[in-house]
């Protein structure tokens, strides 16, 4: 399986008969200029399965409907949030023949696709965190699942979020992914850790890739070097958590993205 970090909390998963993209979107203004992040080309006669947890800016924009262009067999799981009209997709130059291509998921449902089975939880920002089995392989894909505390709000604002997000995460309690895309975000200051702590508490990942950190990648080294401080027994420090990882086995390997693009090799 090859996993390529795209940008923000944007991702895309190569397996032998499906490719999993998941919040991809195509670009961000940066001193009045577009950067974007082109995406691998990928075999046609691979299912394409597009994830977009929610519509924020940069978790989704339209541009991701031009994949089915160049891709035949596509298919969009939208959150909830994300409503688009047949005149919206006009306006905006995509044809409303994409509807057919596109399944809107609430929260906390289930959904079987193909050979694909899909579970959401409820986000604690907007629309839903993706659970994807598929060739034997569970991913999760948190969107913008997580606990957002922040030292500006009030107790009962950050009180409710632990509460919000706990619940959800609570109900993934022993389950093991073979991949776990969870935010790590430095805005939080000092809470930037609460989400994936939690989460690194209740389940368990062989690669674990922190997400929506802004370019700010070296949190992740941050983090990996408070875990291996505290010698937390959910983590153990790996050498081997980089691009290449072919045979690494230990428990909760959080990987070091550096670098938009970046591509891991997964055995
Ligand atoms: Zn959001
Ligand atoms: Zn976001």
């Amino acid at each position: 399986m090859i996993i390529t970090y795209l940008y923000h909390s944007g991702f895309a998963v190569e397996l032998e008969h499906h490719i999993l993209l998941f919040d991809y979107y195509t670009g961000e203004e940066k001193n009045n200029t577009k950067q974007s992040w082109e995406l691998p080309t990928w075999d046609k006669e691979k299912l394409i399965c597009v994830f977009v947890s929610h519509k924020h800016h940069d978790h989704f924009d339209m541009n991701v409907f031009r994949l089915a262009d160049v891709y035949p067999k596509i298919h969009f799981f939208l959150g909830s949030d994300v409503k688009l009209s047949e005149k919206y997709l006009e306006r905006n130059g995509v044809s409303a023949a994409i509807k057919e291509k596109m399944t809107n998921i609430g929260k906390n449902r289930q959904l079987a696709y193909e050979d694909i089975d899909i579970e959401t939880l409820r986000s604690t920002d907007a629309g839903v965190a993706f659970l994807v089995c598929v060739e034997g392989k569970n991913f999760y894909h948190a969107g913008d699942l997580n606990w957002w505390h922040w030292e500006e709000e009030t107790e009962l604002y950050n009180e409710n979020m632990k509460k919000s997000y706990g619940k959800e995460i609570d109900r993934l309690e022993g389950k093991h992914f073979n991949a776990a895309f969870v935010p790590l975000d430095p805005r939080q200051g000092e809470a930037y850790r609460y989400g994936m702590d939690y989460f690194l508490a209740k389940a368990s990942a062989d690669y674990v890739f922190p997400m929506h950190m802004w370019e700010q990648y070296d949190w992740i080294q941050k983090y990996k070097n408070a875990l291996m401080q505290e010698n937390d027994s959910k983590y153990d420090e790996c050498h081997m958590a980089n691009e290449n990882s072919m045979a690494c086995k230990c428990k909760n390997c959080i990987m070091e993205i550096k670098h938009a693009f970046t591509q891991f090799f997964i055995a």
